[in-house]
């Protein structure tokens, strides 16, 4: 049983997000959300590749106006998926004035360095706390490094200056992170909203940062705690910042939903960002959400690109058949399959799986041992390894992970 902090349970659009549960996966739309369609056509997209939960950007009164029908299109569709209202600057007006988007959203981000200035930056704070509990509706206070509530920074930039020994620059706006969340949650609190309707971010974009800044707001809340690292950049860049700054605070227990934040390459699909959460949640076997296949690097060992081919071909084949497998073979996505390049580690390694087949390397014998529990149970040769590997992995999820017959 993997450890996690101990946190309360917040329910988001029915989704629960806290230590009881599994660790969620969220995602952020890059639509105009004034343009229904194609926001909801993105939202289906994400949510159908494993995101639980949908944010998408509430900035003015026509993506506020058109939040409900984001919402219809999606039931229509049959998808019935959280969404997030990510609100800056003019929540308070938005959410008052378009009841229908405050109904159909299922949670409302806060950014509490942005909600107004002066006595105003309560005010507005509580227009969108008092919304919330009218709807019944969580709320994720997200504080960001790059929006921090600047009246707050100052004052506890000057206290610390007149201190007897000011400490750096740099723990007072950690500090400040802390004390805007934990702040805005008292005040949310204070106006009657439950101590389960909130959840907490506090995002930067540097992953010894992001460590500091969550073990501390970790030991001071019971409150869920959404994780990411704020513009994490793109390609393998951002997908190794995100894991790097996601995965040790996972590993400590520390996360109750997160995103990786990643920036889309030009046409690429924005679905990218939840396979890198599912992989990260995967890797540190908090969640499953395929089989998992072991397949090794390659080396001096193996027979020009037959062996890359062959892993593709039949991981591609797993990753095709999961939609289907998951509703027939409950449990199926905790299978372990090995491809491996050569006698090697071929073998030991396709024993340790549930299914595993030893590719021949160079100057071995054309022939692919198969592995079953451990037990040698094949060798496959000729043009049809791949075809043939592939029937014997169905025969085996159908043996495991299918009901029993009835007589
Ligand atoms: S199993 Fe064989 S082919 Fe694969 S990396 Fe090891 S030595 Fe190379």
């Amino acid at each position: 049983m993997t450890y996690r902090r101990e946190t309360v349970t917040s329910y988001v659009g029915g989704v629960p997000v806290g230590s009881a549960h599994p660790v969620v996966v969220q995602s952020m739309t890059n639509t105009d959300t004034a343009d229904a369609e194609a926001t909801a056509s993105q939202v289906a997209q994400l949510y159908q590749a494993g995101s639980e939960i949908v944010r998408i950007t509430v900035n003015n009164k026509a993506a506020a106006q058109a939040v409900p029908e984001v919402k219809t299109r999606l039931t229509d569709l049959g998808l019935n998926v959280p969404l997030v209202g990510d609100f800056h600057f003019n929540g308070h007006i938005l959410l008052r004035e378009f009841p229908g988007a405050a109904e159909a959203l299922d949670k409302y981000r806060i950014n509490p360095g942005n909600v107004g200035t002066g006595k105003r930056h309560d005010e507005n704070f509580v227009t969108m706390i008092e919304v919330a509990k009218a709807y019944d509706k969580p709320v994720r206070i997200g504080v960001n490094w790059g929006s921090l509530d600047a009246q707050l920074l100052t004052k506890l930039m000057d206290e610390n200056a007149a201190s007897a020994r000011p400490r750096e620059a740099r723990d007072v706006m950690v500090e400040a992170m802390l004390e805007s969340a934990l702040l805005s949650a008292e005040l949310a609190e204070t106006h009657g909203l439950g101590h389960d309707k909130i959840i907490l971010s506090a995002k930067v974009s540097n992953a010894r940062d992001l460590w500091e800044v969550y073990r501390l707001l970790a030991a001071r809340c019971d409150y869920p705690l959404h994780l990411g690292l704020t513009e994490a950049g793109m390609g393998t860049k951002g997908v190794v910042a995100s894991a790097a700054g996601l995965s040790v605070l996972l590993a400590e227990g520390i996360g109750d939903t997160i995103r990786v934040s990643l920036t889309p390459e030009p046409g690429a699909p924005r679905t990218h960002e939840v396979e890198a959460a599912q992989e990260i949640l995967a890797a540190l076997d908090l969640r499953k959400f395929a089989p998992t296949v072991t397949a090794c690097p390659g080396c001096g060992r193996t027979t020009s690109t037959l062996f890359q081919e062959m892993a593709r071909d039949i991981q591609a084949y797993l990753k095709a058949q999961m939609p289907g497998w998951k509703e027939q073979y409950p449990g199926v996505e905790g299978l372990r399959v090995a491809v491996m390049g050569c006698v090697v580690n071929g073998p030991g390694e396709s024993k340790h799986a549930d299914i595993g087949i030893s590719l021949p390397g160079t100057g071995e014998d054309p022939r692919a041992p198969v592995y079953r529990d451990g037990q040698l149970v094949g060798v496959l040769q000729g043009k049809e390894i791949v075809a043939e590997f592939n029937r014997m992995v169905d025969a085996y999820v159908a043996a495991r992970y299918g009901s029993p017959v009835k007589l």
